[in-house]
């Protein structure tokens, strides 16, 4: 007997989370130079980090022996100000991920229920078990969350529904007159969540910022990962009214974001230009990948983010398959969805590679 059986028993239950294949282990197992890798599997920006975010974290490495401002306030003030928000409606997280958590950690219980869309993001289903909560998966036809039907499966006990969008892996977005009319039917015992982690890539993304100044029941999630690349810091926030972000500081560790993220997050915000960049090398990249599998007659999902879903077969054939040739993409079996992968957008070479690799993989599964 261990002492295994006296361990939480959601803890237990719990299906650990599959990060994309690191560059470095990819490397040694394939006896590999790490340059020729090409990973597009964690929806990284191929641009690398805001060149400005890099100087401000140089120069916060002289101060490393400080602890963090743990309220956080010249980033909350700055993410605020470009809001026309106050601060008191900023809570940041080790991640947008760690948000997630707080809302779980601050509404959920055995009793308690959470909302999600079949295909949304893997991390709210493993929070739900987390807290031993009842997860509630929503069909989204089409990839498409169906917000009408999301509203239905609001009960008593439900506090929170989330809401991605875009929605990885899916890459589809739902529209403002959808999200207004899902929010005249949310109930004062639940919270919309929106996860808002590529809100930066579409043209017309709805605007759910509305809802925190209205003081609704509103969370939005943003993130540094992804448009100012800054994935490896871990920085992201939650904004709502003040009172439930109140709610949400309580549930954090006192120095969650560390000083060094908190300067090269601040300086990111101020980064208009490598935004600009991002956005339109993600625009040409969306287009090749949509042109080329259309020339293909490959099925994909027409994305709004900086990813696509493309229905290759065999998904973890063909991610196995391409690793092999040093491109490392995503397999979406855990996502239910064994026929597809999905392939964040690079460079212009990255894609061309990524593709070739495809396309060999591809040819080769045909020919046997
Ligand atoms: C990438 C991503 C996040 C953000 O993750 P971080 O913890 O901020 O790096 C959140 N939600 C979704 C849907 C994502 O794809």
């Amino acid at each position: 007997m261990t002492i295994d059986r006296y361990a939480n028993r959601f803890v237990c239950d719990l299906v650990a989370y599959e990060p994309g294949k690191p560059i470095d282990e990819t490397a040694r197992e394939l006896g590999l130079d790490p340059a020729q890798i090409v990973k597009v599997a964690s929806n990284e920006n191929p641009l690398g980090p805001s060149p400005l975010a890099k100087s401000a974290m140089r120069e916060a490495m002289e101060e490393a022996h400080i602890y963090p401002d743990g309220g956080g306030y010249k980033l909350r003030s700055a993410i605020a100000d470009t809001f026309g928000l106050d601060r008191s409606n900023i809570v940041l997280g080790n991640g947008s991920n760690e948000i997630i958590e707080l809302l779980c950690h601050t509404f959920l219980n055995r009793d308690a229920e959470l909302i999600a869309a079949k295909h949304a993001f893997v991390v709210y289903k493993l929070m739900a078990t987390l807290f031993g909560a009842k997860y509630v998966e929503v069909p989204d036809p089409g990839f498409i969350h169906d917000l009408a039907a999301m509203a239905d499966a609001i009960t008593p006990e439900t506090r929170l529904v989330f809401i991605a969008n875009p929605n990885n892996p899916t890459g589809t977005m739902v529209g403002q007159e959808a999200i207004d009319r899902f929010m005249d039917r949310l109930p004062e015992h639940a919270i919309a969540v929106f996860d808002e982690a590529y809100y930066e890539f579409p043209d017309n993304p709805p605007d759910t910022l509305k809802y925190v100044r209205e003081g609704r029941n509103a969370c939005v999630l943003r993130t540094f990962s992804k448009i100012h690349g800054l994935a490896a810091l871990r920085v992201g926030y939650g904004v709502a009214p003040a009172h439930l972000a109140e709610l949400l500081q309580k549930a954090r560790q006192p120095f969650n974001v560390n000083a060094i993220a908190q300067a090269g997050a601040l300086a990111a915000i101020a980064d208009a230009d490598h935004m600009e960049k991002t956005r339109q090398l993600n625009r040409a990249g969306l287009a090749f990948y949509e042109d080329s599998f259309r020339a293909r007659g490959l099925e994909f999902v027409p994305s709004h983010a900086n990813f696509i879903l493309v229905r290759t077969g065999e998904g973890d054939r063909v991610f196995r398959d391409m690793l092999k040739q040093g491109v490392i993409v995503r397999a979406m079996s855990g996502y239910k969805l064994p026929d597809w992968v999905r392939i964040s957008i690079g460079t212009q070479a990255q894609n061309q590679r990524c593709l070739e690799v495809l396309d060999a993989v591809m040819t080769a599964a045909a020919s046997v």
